[in-house]
């Protein structure tokens, strides 16, 4: 008699494996963070291969990856990951913001480059009981959180150009301060044109590794001119994309004194952020459902994803229009911009204490207080 073959289990929270460290590592001063350096105590594994499916998830000391050299992640850049953070609410215990929009965006991003499916869900539980593992990692502080990292990578070892059928699910921590050591300040930015970022039916949409090896390149020759970031143009129409590894937005002023809130639309070019989408949400709003901090009730503002061209942004500059614009994304949250350079010529935009602009910084200010639990808004901020 055959058996029937027996289906590969799903990832399953359930089947947690915790093997604590021995050696508990010193928490280092929370000024001496630079971004992405500091490693834990522990991480997350899990792997997938065809027969078993994925593994039984463990929490366990943090260590190096075992690979074989033709593992695919190597060679065909079957790779994902997101970025999240987890912060300590007002009762002392974590709390992670939207999270659910990160698992589905990992869902995404895998199965864009054909990696194994996984439940969204489960991988929430097992970031959430890692994070209680992980909580006096977290640093207090205002602006301070720990920054997650969930991977994937492709580990099928073989050179054949194909889908890799095996994988591992990881997850790493690091404790992160405010982006700008000595408060914030206003970036510039170098509008490009002759790299692109992302283009249609590309995979600027998904938060693929192999997105951002490429921006590097460019990166360091805006650097090289003097400018702080990249702002990513597309298109004949010279049309705005993204900033360094940001969304983008602009405010300007309407006829009516009201403020236009504008962002590119997600056309499959852009990385549908949750700080962006969290922005659009805020501003629509503002003043009739939420006051957002130090802005008056009388000022309306107009969400907008929009196309937005170099030549209308210079437009709006020469009418004294462009009021403010800014990246946003989870490691900075929002960054204003104090000037961008394009065919050779800066556009100046207003100069603020900060760098922050008063839409800017209000939103800056409320994302903070609802990610840190002092807020409570449309339970964006979720208990671990
Ligand atoms: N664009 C790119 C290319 C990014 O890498 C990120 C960071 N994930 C963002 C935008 C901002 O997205 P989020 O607000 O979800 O962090």
């Amino acid at each position: 008699a055959s058996s029937a073959p027996t289906k590969p289990a799903g990832l399953d929270a359930s089947k947690l494996k915790i093997t604590l460290s021995q050696n508990l590592k010193p928490i280092p001063p929370p000024e001496t963070l630079i971004f992405g350096q500091t490693t834990t105590d522990h991480m997350v594994f899990v792997e997938y291969d065809p027969v078993n499916g994925w593994s039984a998830p463990e929490i366990k000391p943090y260590g190096p990856l075992n690979l074989d050299p033709m593992s695919s992640c190597f060679q065909y850049c079957p790779n994902v990951f997101e970025g999240m953070k987890a912060y300590i609410g007002p009762d002392g215990k974590p709390r992670l913001f939207r999270p659910e929009m990160n698992m589905a965006r990992m869902k995404r991003s895998a199965d864009r480059v054909s990696l194994p499916v996984f439940d969204t869900e489960e991988l929430l539980k097992i970031i959430k009981r890692f994070i209680e593992v992980e909580a006096r990692w977290i640093p207090k502080a205002k602006g301070h959180s720990l920054y997650i990292r969930p991977t994937i990578i492709g580990t099928r070892a073989s050179l054949g150009v194909g889908p890799s059928n095996h994988a591992i699910l990881y997850v790493v921590v690091s404790p992160a301060g405010p982006y700008f050591k000595t408060g914030s300040r206003a970036v510039s930015l170098l509008a490009v044109t002759e790299h692109v970022r992302a283009w249609p039916g590309g995979t600027g949409g998904y938060k693929l590794s192999l997105n951002y090896a490429p921006t590097f390149m460019p990166q360091q020759a805006a650097a090289q001119k003097g400018y702080d970031q990249v702002l990513w143009i597309l298109g004949e129409d010279k049309h705005v994309t993204e900033v360094g590894a940001m969304n983008f937005f602009v405010v300007v002023k309407r006829d009516d004194g009201d403020l236009d809130v504008l962002t590119p639309p997600l056309d499959g070019t852009i990385l549908p952020g949750l700080t962006r989408d969290s922005v659009l949400k805020l501003t629509a709003a503002h003043p009739s459902r939420t006051s957002l901090p130090n802005l008056p009730n009388s000022l309306k503002l107009y969400p907008h994803e929009q196309l937005l061209t170099m030549s209308q942004i210079i437009e709006w500059s020469k009418q004294g229009r462009l009021l403010e614009a800014f990246g946003v994304g989870t490691a900075v949250v929002v960054v204003g911009v104090g000037k961008i350079g394009f065919e050779g010529q800066d556009i100046i935009l207003p100069q603020h204490e900060g760098g922050l602009g008063p839409v800017s910084r209000a939103l800056y200010e409320r994302i903070v207080d609802i990610q840190e639990g002092k807020v409570e808004w449309e339970h964006w901020s979720v208990p671990c």
